[in-house]
């Protein structure tokens, strides 16, 4: 066993009740907030700018600390709002580095969020819905029913509290790369599917590329789906990010059972949709990820009914050895069968790079996250 660090916090939740979060609310709808409050309407575009970089350039949540407004209108803003993010109930650290936050979001409910580590970038992997509807058969999240979408502030909130926790606020007069920041790249694969809650994901991600904030390119932004066909062109137009598809099997069968969305959107028309994905070129690519389940999909014959498929698609197949979780009916494929596989789709002009689990000693790999409340009452009833 491997070390964890759980660091319960337990500063008590703020509730105000009645006053409105800032957090989360796009650029048009914090000028309305700020006009509805009593903002004088000639005023609410610069006061909007000003508010909306301490939110999200130096993370203030303090409107006391607002330096360049004026003191009443501060006061104006602390009787009317608040700049909240989620709670964090418990943070644990792997022996890697990862960080795996277990947030309390209104109801009671929770919601995981991971921070990964590596050499040349830092990855906050984004929750988008408490639980998920699909029940994708190697997946833990799926074993737990959809509580309810994510709001923007709870998605954006996520951001907020890894940038809190990692002390990346810049300082005054610099304001690092994006290459070297530590949370420099986001990816909508914690728990849900980011197509079935749309607006929430696309203003939130919107929040997170503006450039008086968070400031993230699009380009560092991964919006993963199971095959959310008629919103796949959508997430190209209006948010713009780079889209990763959890393919996982090369035939109608093997996928209706891996991923049951097949049965309503088949490998045919995901594969459509992919082909007319706006943007697609060669230097923004789709990733496949294609998780390797012993004796299910990972078999040569698969890695080249998979090249077949995409043919003309300019992808990249990112290949994710099977997280094991307490009851998964499924095993790992072997490191030796990953790497055959690896090669077939490489030799075939494909980048095909392994995904190395990440936090597995505190459940925090792909696939492993569902929530700690969901997991007690199971507990409770067994
Ligand atoms: N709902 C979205 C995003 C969240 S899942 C989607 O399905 O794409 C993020 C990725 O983790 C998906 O590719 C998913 O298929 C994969 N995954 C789920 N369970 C896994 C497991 N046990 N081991 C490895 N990868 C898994
Ligand atoms: Fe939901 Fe994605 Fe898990 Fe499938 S793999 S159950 S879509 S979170």
């Amino acid at each position: 066993m491997t070390a964890i660090t759980p660091d319960l916090l337990t500063i008590p939740r703020k509730d105000a009740p009645g006053l409105a979060n800032l957090v989360g609310l796009t650029r048009e709808g914090l000028h309305a907030a700020l006009i509805a409050a009593g903002t004088p309407e000639a005023q609410a575009k610069m006061r909007t700018g000003q508010v909306w970089q301490w939110i999200y350039q130096k993370g203030v949540s303090d409107f006391g600390l607002m330096t360049n407004l004026a003191k009443p209108f501060r006061a104006l803003l602390a009787d009317n709002f608040v700049i909240e993010r989620p709670e964090i109930v418990v943070k644990q650290v792997s022996d890697d580095g990862t960080r795996k936050y277990l947030l309390r979001i209104a109801g009671g409910h929770e919601v995981e969020t991971v921070y990964i580590p590596e050499e040349d970038r830092g990855t906050l992997c984004v929750s988008s819905q408490v639980g998920c509807t699909l029940t994708c058969s190697f997946c833990h999240t799926g074993t737990q029913k959809l509580v309810r979408n994510l709001t923007a502030a709870e998605i954006v909130g996520q951001i907020l509290v890894a940038r809190d926790d990692l002390g990346e606020w810049p300082k005054p007069g610099r304001n690092p790369k994006d290459e070297t920041r530590l949370l420099s790249n986001i990816v909508l694969m914690g728990m849900g599917e980011p197509l079935y809650n749309f607006e929430n994901v696309r203003d939130a991600m919107k929040i997170a590329m503006d450039p008086e904030g968070i400031s993230l390119s699009r380009r560092r932004i991964t919006l993963s789906t199971s095959g959310v066909v008629p919103e796949i062109a959508r997430a190209g137009e209006e948010i713009g990010c780079q889209l990763a598809i959890s393919f996982h099997a090369t035939d109608d069968a093997t996928r209706d059972r891996l991923v049951p969305i097949n049965k309503r959107w088949n490998i045919e028309a995901l594969l459509a949709a992919l082909k007319d994905y706006p943007r697609l070129s060669n230097s923004e690519r789709i990733t496949f990820e294609y998780v390797m389940l012993k004796g299910v999909n990972d078999s040569d014959e698969d890695a080249r009914r998979l090249v077949k498929l995409i043919e003309g698609i300019p992808a990249k197949i990112n290949l994710i050895p099977f997280n094991e979780w307490p009851g998964a009916p499924y095993e790992r494929s072997s490191g030796n069968r990953i790497h055959a596989f690896a090669d077939i789709i490489y030799h075939a002009g494909y980048a095909s790079p392994i995904r190395k689990p990440r936090g597995e000693d505190i459940m925090a790999a792909c696939g492993q996250l569902k929530s700690e409340t969901e997991r007690g009452r199971r507990d409770k009833v067994r």
